[in-house]
């Protein structure tokens, strides 16, 4: 797959040539005049963003994340867990290579609040840090449909103890029990995942457990599998996977484990042996107490990912509203695009006008075998917006599965080393 934002990167570095303003000069002492960009989140998006500024912009700025974990967990193979091919601390990243390698300054704590007029957070160790730009990183938020228990009913959408959770939970499963999960309305976290675990789950079941008689129910407040559709529509069938589309979730009882739920204008319930719902979705709770938000997702400009709501606020990844998917290789392709404007703008640069991004998806489909997406989008100068130029797929496939080793190592590595 082609590096997204090559051309952008190109043209930059050929102004960082041109600019004495921004010769990189590594161990040079910073002083107070220097621009201090504050990213909140050290995901994906936030990781890679903070790496790129450091990398381009050198001692021209300071950069500091404002992470609430000392450890990230990537959701990204996070399925894997559930067939036990891979654990939780293979997912883990920690951020001293960001630190010791490129000088970003790490902070663990909550951000509680933005202060927009004088540029200033409120952090939940009591402190506040001032900023001269922005960088909100902070993921989603889920939109639950009643205030059940999540460690009952985890979602598993983000990593750690949830998805620890759900795999206790299946691995209790014994044969004729039934596994349920319900998929949100789009746009959600990564678009092929809930299909993806869906597969994972009822191979499983089968063929590593050696159950003949479980049931796996998939609900989809979607009208049809908004993604791959042939892929995960044989692999369903192959597997027994009962869907049901068109499906909106109404109430989860976490004791009975059971769910209230609209099929066609008919409201019925569902009791199952493990229930995995996966709630609808919103921007990160800093987005809206920052108030970049439009509705369930912040308004950016896709040149920069600059809010349109707020001068000097970026916002990048799940959070972002520009209709790109929600997922870790296109915030990490993001993450560059706003790196680049962010460095531009402090230097009075015009922004790269042609942007591109990418996204890929690997879905493991079962112990050995993996299908992917991937998209790359770019920016429409009439529309102001980025629609795709480019779509593809494989089918699930040994070698994919592979590969699909090959990619998360590559984005795991260009994000936190
Ligand atoms: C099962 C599954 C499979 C997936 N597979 C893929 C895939 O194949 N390809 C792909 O591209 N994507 C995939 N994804 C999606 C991907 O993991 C997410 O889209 C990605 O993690 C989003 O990155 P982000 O940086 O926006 O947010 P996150 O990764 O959620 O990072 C946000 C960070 O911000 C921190 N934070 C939030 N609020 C605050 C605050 N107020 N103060 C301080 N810190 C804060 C959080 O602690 C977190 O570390 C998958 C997801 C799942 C669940």
């Amino acid at each position: 797959m082609k590096t997204t934002h090559s051309n952008s990167r190109r043209n930059f570095m050929k102004f960082l040539g041109a600019s004495s303003l921004f010769a990189v000069t590594p161990g040079m002492a910073e002083d107070t005049t220097t621009p201090h960009i504050v990213v909140v989140g050290g995901g994906f998006s936030g990781a890679t963003c903070a790496k790129y500024l450091k990398m381009w912009g050198g001692s021209s700025v300071n950069v500091t994340i404002i992470e609430a974990n000392p450890t990230y967990v990537s959701p990204i193979l996070s399925n894997l867990v559930l067939n036990g091919q891979k654990t939780i601390s293979d997912l883990s990243f920690t951020y001293g290579d960001l630190s010791s390698k490129y000088g970003i300054n790490m902070i663990h704590t909550t951000v509680n609040s933005v202060d927009k007029i004088n540029q200033s957070l409120t952090l939940g160790n009591g402190s506040s840090v001032k900023y001269d730009k922005l960088v909100l990183a902070a993921g989603m938020d889920f939109i639950k449909v009643n205030d059940y228990d999540i460690t009952k009913v985890p979602h598993a959408w983000k990593a750690g103890e949830q998805t620890d959770l759900l795999k206790a939970q299946i691995d209790a499963m014994a044969d004729g029990d039934t596994f349920t999960m319900t998929i949100p309305a789009a746009p959600y976290r990564c678009p092929p995942g809930p299909y993806e675990r869906a597969c994972v789950v009822a191979d499983y079941l089968k063929n590593v457990k050696g159950f003949s008689n479980c049931q796996v129910n998939v609900l989809d407040a979607n009208a049809n599998i908004t993604v791959e559709a042939d892929t995960f529509g044989a692999k369903f069938a192959e597997y027994g996977v009962e869907y049901k589309p068109s499906t909106t979730v109404t109430a989860v009882n976490d004791e009975t484990k059971t769910l209230t739920y609209i099929e066609n204008d008919v409201s019925k319930t569902l009791s199952s042996t493990v229930l995995n719902v996966i709630p609808k979705q919103k921007a990160a709770p800093i987005v809206f107490k920052a108030g970049v938000n439009s509705g369930n997702w912040a308004p950016i400009n896709p040149l920069s990912y600059e809010s349109v709501m707020a001068n000097g606020i970026y916002i990048i990844g799940d959070s972002q509203g520009t209709g790109q998917p929600k997922a870790g290789h296109i915030g990490n392709s993001e993450a560059k695009v706003c790196a680049d404007a962010i460095l531009r703008t402090l230097n009075g640069v015009a922004l790269y006008p042609s942007p591109k991004t990418n996204s890929a998806c690997y879905s493991p489909t079962s112990t050995t075998e993996a299908s992917w997406l991937s998209a790359v989008f770019k920016y429409d100068e009439n529309e102001q917006k980025m629609v795709i130029s480019n779509l593809a797929a494989g089918e699930p496939s040994t070698s994919n599965y592979s590969q699909m080793f090959s990619w998360s190592g590559n984005l795991f590595s260009d994000t936190f080393s």
